[in-house]
């Protein structure tokens, strides 16, 4: 066999995998209504795109300091302090290629064989394939739709083992939107502390929560939690800026300082002129952050409300990012259309066939029995999709 025990281990992105289907079958003619997009569906605003225009036309094109450049650094470094009451030096940051990039590496940096990472389900679908490339075992902790799909401290508790090593803390999640009230946040930290874990904080959808929510990262609930924490974050949703490919972490130094080594030996810098325009986005006017959220807490107040009339479907509120996760168990074990639908897999893929209307199944989230469907598409196409997924469960 060619291939390395380790890459057999994994699947690809399932969810960027259905997100090409459905695309590839709108560019055939096919008029799909796609609720699979896991990214913010409006432009990158203006002043960020002209950072990156500037940079071009400076000759800003060359190779840049492997972790981020200072400029970017001391953005970042400046947006931990506003945002999160945190201090940071340079030597705790790391600038990537995407979020997903620094989570990438920070698996490579602490995970090895023999070591455990406790992962909440449902769960971002990349956290156990990089556990996984890692040589590392995951334990899933299965939340509860009534707990707001939240993992509690006694289910904490419980998951820990002598091999556990990290936690991945994801708020606003993606898949379900739910994110952790800061008490929440502070009864997990304090665990991790008393048995020396460490937190993986995803809070890659920090700024985007609705009501007035206010998204904490865990590491700022109490003073030792920063120690003990890495906070991966990133300009790809907050900024309407996925293609760009910037992401970045902060954390202990000796841990940053690993995740710069793999990525001098592998990526090199995150592209230059991305670093500018990342740069820009950080410092600069923050009024898009204000207008998308504007725009995606009707959208998201609208489909739950309909979600919530169809007969079978119950649909848990968010408080943020742009994806809600509605419970479809009761319309499963069915027949539509003369087809017997069992799971929330083969729903999907009914809608997909029957309805046009692209949504992602639980099963990849480690959630079967629900359906991801993103708001990041228009409140017309939203109207239209809910129809059809009315009409076809008729
Ligand atoms: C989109 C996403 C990421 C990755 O974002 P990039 O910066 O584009 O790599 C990481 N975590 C979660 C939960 C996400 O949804």
């Amino acid at each position: 066999m060619l291939l390395s025990g380790r890459v057999q281990k994994i699947k690809p992105s399932p969810t960027l995998a259905i997100e090409a289907k459905a695309k590839a079958l709108k560019a055939r003619g096919v008029d799909i209504i796609s609720f699979g997009a896991g990214e913010p569906d409006c432009d990158t605003p203006d002043n960020i795109k002209d950072a990156a225009r500037k940079a071009i036309d400076a000759g800003f094109t060359k190779y840049c300091p492997v972790t981020g450049t200072p400029d970017l650094k001391a953005a970042i470094i400046e947006k931990f302090k506003t945002d999160n009451g945190l201090v940071y030096t340079p030597e705790e940051i790391i600038v990537s290629c995407g979020a997903k990039h620094s989570l990438y590496n920070l698996f490579q940096a602490v995970l090895g064989k023999g070591d455990e990472l406790i992962v909440p389900a449902p769960y971002w679908v990349s956290y156990p394939d990089m556990a996984l490339l890692a040589d590392a075992k995951v334990r899933i902790v299965t939340t509860k739709e009534r707990d707001g799909f939240k993992m509690t401290p006694a289910q904490l508790s419980k998951a820990i083992r002598k091999k556990t090593k990290a936690v991945v803390i994801n708020s606003p999640s993606n898949p379900t939107g739910s994110a952790y009230t800061t008490e929440e946040l502070r009864a997990l930290a304090a665990i991790c502390i008393e048995r020396n874990i460490l937190i993986i904080a995803d809070d890659i959808y920090e700024k985007l929560v609705y009501d007035g929510f206010s998204a904490t990262t865990i590491a700022a609930t109490i003073p030792e939690a920063k120690n003990i924490t890495v906070i991966v974050n990133g300009v790809s949703k907050a900024y309407a800026m996925t293609g760009w490919r910037i992401g970045y972490a902060a954390g202990p130094k000796e841990i940053i300082a690993a995740m710069g080594n793999i990525q001098s030996q592998s990526t090199s810098n995150p592209t230059s002129i991305s670093l500018k325009a990342a740069a820009e986005a950080l410092s600069g006017s923050q009024d898009s952050v204000k207008t998308m959220c504007g725009e995606f807490a009707q959208r998201r107040d609208y489909i739950v409300e309909r979600l919530n009339t169809i007969k079978g479907v119950r649909c848990f509120k968010p408080q943020g990012a742009f994806y809600v996760f509605p419970n479809v168990k009761k319309l499963l074990g069915k027949t539509y259309g003369g087809i017997l639908i069992n799971t929330s897999a083969e729903l999907a893929a009914y809608l997909l066939d029957t309805a046009q209307i692209a949504t992602v199944p639980g099963e990849p989230f480690g959630a079967p029995g629900y359906l991801r469907l993103s708001y990041a598409t228009s409140l017309a196409n939203i109207k239209t999709g809910l129809d059809r997924l009315e009409q076809a469960l008729k």
